[in-house]
């Protein structure tokens, strides 16, 4: 479930001048992967990370406030970063935690890949498996 977008960066540094008429094919080829590479980059860029109306539940480390933020208000920065909001009651900087509504028993609680990635994430409430629960509540679903 890793989403990698550092494709850009890595082949832009391929990207250098090269003197002579020697290369011509190679110097095609470079052009047409950093053209694919920068579109891509741009357009993850460009894209909002969320639909226009996502409200994100986010829980203080601090204080224990939870508390709302519209997706569209996440700053500008790699989408597979996670977003660690200021808390609007006690103000501290970047404590703000995302949380993920549990698929089993639909509550709310503080994602674990916010906070450490390749962490599973089970319901406090309902000791519910994230993912194993989305599984069976798709599988449920299609069935309807
Ligand atoms: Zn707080
Ligand atoms: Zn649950």
């Amino acid at each position: 479930m890793e989403t990698e977008l550092r494709e850009g960066e890595t082949r832009r540094s391929w990207f250098t001048r090269r003197g002579g008429k020697a290369n011509y094919l190679f110097a095609a080829g470079v052009v047409a992967i950093v053209g694919v590479a920068s579109t891509w980059t741009i357009l993850t860029a460009l894209w909002p990370p969320a639909p226009a109306v996502c409200l994100l539940h986010f829980e203080c480390t601090q204080c224990g406030h939870q508390f709302v933020m519209d997706g569209q208000d996440r700053p500008a920065h790699r989408i597979d970063e996670p977003w660690y909001p200021d808390c609007p009651k006690c103000k501290e900087p970047n404590t703000g935690r995302m949380m993920i509504v549990c698929p089993a028993c639909e509550k709310y609680y503080v994602w674990s890949r916010s906070m450490k990635r390749g962490t599973r994430d089970i319901c406090p409430h309902c000791g519910a498996d994230f993912l194993k629960a989305l599984e069976e509540r798709i599988k449920r679903e299609q069935k309807k």
